[in-house]
């Protein structure tokens, strides 16, 4: 049944162990060429896996940027408040 260029090609693997290896994609923490390849293949395939990543990404990089940017805001409006009051 099988046919020779199957042989090539990477072992497709189902949404439930696309979704185990999200976090550890994202954070780069497969290091295993082969998961990451079977990884980057289902992404290639599963619409939904891939918009469930893009959205991960972007909540990450937005949590990120919030983080960067708030914290430093968040104490300087809490100095001035206390500046004021004296
Ligand atoms: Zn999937």
């Amino acid at each position: 049944m099988s046919k020779e260029t199957d042989k090539h090609e990477v072992e497709d693997i189902d949404c439930i162990e696309a979704v185990n290896l999200l976090y550890a994609y994202m954070d780069g923490e497969i290091d295993d060429k082969e998961t990451k390849a079977k990884y980057e293949h289902h992404l290639a395939h599963c619409r939904s896996c891939y918009s469930r990543m893009e959205l991960e990404k972007a909540l990450t990089d937005r949590i990120k940027a919030a983080a960067k940017a708030s914290a430093p805001e968040k104490l300087q409006n809490k100095l001035r408040k206390l500046i004021d009051n004296f």
